[in-house]
């Protein structure tokens, strides 16, 4: 008996679930089922009106981090590893010999439809967007997915052990022929790691999970706020003299 399968075993179940119809917000990416979870309206704000959350100075750094990143694993800075990325020296060195020999995607940008079929990041059946920072293809059944973080590890494990599994899932439904994943976040500034192994029966298993509150949020019409202190703390439509939310607690 093989010990690959011949059909993902989601295929079905996923199929099953699918909406007739989307609602105003057709496509969904981790960090926006976040904010829809975290407040709808802010989502409504951002997706429907078009109107983007005002960039902060720590948004600002880690895109910068994260471009310096790509750039020397992509052989662009030289030699040295830059000073933002020393506590990952050596990790860093390594991805960059991998890259040359041709085994690292870089600033990945997966797009899936409804039925979590591969397609183009821009194209109109686009549904499910997952960009992830490096992906190292180590043979045809097994990766290593990595993201880089800016922010702090502390008190956000649960969400980057969530967003780690959503790699890991997005990553079996990409090649169907891979069959382990280890996710990896770098938490660049203070040099830790979170790492985790997935077959991808142990990652499938909460694809529907996902699915579910991703179609929660692709088919929603309604988008109701709601604020508390914790809710409107990052969230920028409650500055200003004619703030786009009303409704922002301080
Ligand atoms: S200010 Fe608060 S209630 Fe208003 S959109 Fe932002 S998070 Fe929601």
């Amino acid at each position: 008996m093989s010990m690959f399968q011949d059909e993902r075993p989601d295929a079905k179940k996923i199929a099953t679930d699918r909406p007739k119809k989307l609602g105003p917000v057709r496509a969904w990416s981790y960090s926006t089922l976040k904010k829809f979870e975290t407040c709808p309206y802010q989502i409504y704000i951002e997706k429907v009106k078009k109107i983007p959350q005002d960039s902060s100075p720590a948004a600002d750094r880690g895109s910068a981090i994260h471009l310096e990143a790509e750039d020397y694993v992509k052989g662009d800075l030289g030699e040295e590893v830059p000073k933002n990325l020393q506590k990952f020296k050596a990790d860093f060195e390594e991805l960059r010999s991998l890259y040359e020999e041709g085994k690292v995607e870089l600033e990945g940008e997966w797009g899936f439809d409804l039925d979590m079929q591969p397609v183009g990041w821009l194209e109109d059946k686009t549904w499910g967007r997952i960009k992830l920072d490096a992906m190292v293809l180590e043979d045809e059944t097994s990766a290593r997915v990595i993201d880089y973080k800016t922010g702090r590890k502390d008190g956000n494990e649960i969400p980057h052990s969530h967003q780690a599994l959503l790699y890991a899932i997005g990553a079996f439904y990409k090649y169907p022929d891979l069959q382990y994943a280890q996710t990896e976040l770098w938490y660049l500034d203070k040099g830790e790691t979170m790492i985790k192994n997935y077959t991808r029966n142990d990652a499938m298993v909460f694809a529907p999970g996902y699915y579910k509150r991703a179609i929660r949020m692709t088919t929603a019409t309604e988008f109701d706020p709601t604020p508390s202190k914790q809710n409107c703390r990052w969230c920028s439509y409650r500055k200003g003299d004619e703030p786009q939310c009303v409704h922002g607690i301080e």
